[in-house]
């Protein structure tokens, strides 16, 4: 085994300090999930369930209509649909938009399987662009070269990743300019907002997921908001078959109704979500506050003047600086007892999914991003100590680098 000087020299000081993959004693002995899910209000929510319940009407109700107005408000949009969940809720509006025949529906590498997903079941085939060096989401000068160079696009897709909001005019403007609707993936971003104004009324429309690791829960569930009567139209019946209400369908729809009991659990989210996501938003800065300095370490933060719901807290490394590649600060918090994801790890042209489409070496700042990224825990219900605490554990490791990286292996030599 190596010994590193500078640590070598600091143990014998800071040797309570020392991190836990190194023998020191781990920050959180009981362990430390990515998320913890906490009913804001399980009595108002009992409450509710048992309206639905006497009610005997157990989906697609008053309550799944009383979401779609809340949201609507929320978002400042004139239309939400509520859908079984975000991937179906995206694949009905690609349909409606018209995507077919297998033609390039333009996305971002850096973001869920499920984007991808959607398009491919729609009847499109994706075509991935890059990601923005500042916050990974989708880059508008590298999707509007690519949708350039495409055969008939049908669409373009962007994902707020993590809840910072894209670069919307600059998209919009790329769309226009290509003459294809811009759908926006806002699976983590109800609660966002893009110079003030609320994400939900960007693009044709857009799509957020209220499953369980998200910021505002359902069970499961999904909500479309858009600003174009006709497409929510369009979408009440396509979640229900493509029946207009004569069992004669206009086009093969599917079943993506949400549930009366879903909508409960969703109503029961979305009060006070403007208050949880500032929350976040203040933990994310007393994140910040407390790893400042630390070479080769910033996190994935939305623009000035700007909103994120902070889906997700997520680390952008650089590995030469920091000493440590984000798997072995992963293994390094791990003994500490931080649970940590790399979202997202693989990128979705890297997956075996989209192989056959040929462009697993066509993104390399994806790539490079997406071996730099470790989103380590946050919730909504999360006090600042806590928040310090994580940050602690991070902090204390760079130090300790090199010993660190002889303990866990290298990229190479690990299992
Ligand atoms: C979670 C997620 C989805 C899928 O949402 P579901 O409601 O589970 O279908 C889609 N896109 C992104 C970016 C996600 O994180």
């Amino acid at each position: 085994m190596t010994t590193d000087t500078t640590s070598g020299t600091t143990t014998g000081a800071t040797g309570r300090n020392r991190p836990a993959v190194l023998g020191g004693a781990p920050v959180f002995p009981d362990g430390l999930p990515l998320t913890r899910v906490r009913v804001p209000d399980r009595e108002g929510l009992l409450g509710r369930l048992a309206g639905v319940l006497d009610s005997g009407m157990l989906t697609n109700g008053p309550t799944v209509r009383q979401l779609e107005e809340e949201a609507a408000a929320l978002m400042r949009v004139p239309h939400v649909v509520a859908v079984s969940n975000c991937t179906a809720g995206l694949m009905l509006v690609l349909q409606a938009a018209g995507v077919d025949g297998r033609r390039p529906v333009l996305m971002p590498g850096f973001t869920f399987s499920a984007t991808a997903h959607a398009a491919h079941w729609a009847g499109g085939s994706p075509l991935f662009a890059e990601a923005r060096e500042q916050d990974v989401t989708l880059d508008p000068a590298d999707a509007e070269a690519r949708l350039k160079a495409a055969d008939s696009p049908a669409a373009m897709m962007a994902t707020h990743v993590y809840g910072t909001p894209c670069q919307t005019e600059e998209l919009q403007r790329i769309a226009d300019a290509a003459g294809v609707p811009l759908v926006y993936d806002a699976a983590h971003g109800l609660g966002s907002a893009r110079r003030g104004v609320p994400v939900g009324g960007f693009g044709l429309a857009e799509v957020f997921s209220m499953s369980p690791t998200k910021v505002a829960v359902a069970g499961e569930g999904g909500l479309v908001a858009t600003r174009d009567a006709a497409l929510a139209e369009t979408l009440r019946t396509a979640r229900d078959y493509g029946n207009p209400g004569d069992y004669d369908t206009l086009f093969p729809g599917l079943n993506a109704r949400m549930s009366e009991l879903h909508a409960a659990v969703g109503l029961t989210w979305l009060a006070g979500l403007p208050e949880r996501v500032a929350h976040r938003g203040a933990l994310v800065a007393e994140f910040a506050r407390a790893a400042a300095g630390v070479p080769g370490l910033r996190l994935a933060l939305p623009e000035e003047g700007d909103t994120s719901t902070f889906k997700d807290l997520t680390l952008i490394l650089d590995a030469g600086a920091f000493g440590l590649d984000n798997r072995q600060l992963a293994a390094a918090l791990k003994a500490e007892g931080v649970d940590t994801r790399r979202y997202f790890f693989p990128p979705v042209h890297r997956q075996k999914s989209y192989a056959h489409l040929g462009q697993a070496e066509e993104l390399p700042r994806t790539d490079r991003l997406a071996a730099s990224v470790l989103t380590v825990p946050l919730w909504s219900h999360m006090d600042a100590a806590t928040v310090r605490r994580v940050a602690d554990a991070v902090v204390r490791v760079q130090p300790f680098a090199a010993e660190v990286a002889a303990v866990v292996g290298t990229a190479a030599g690990r299992v």
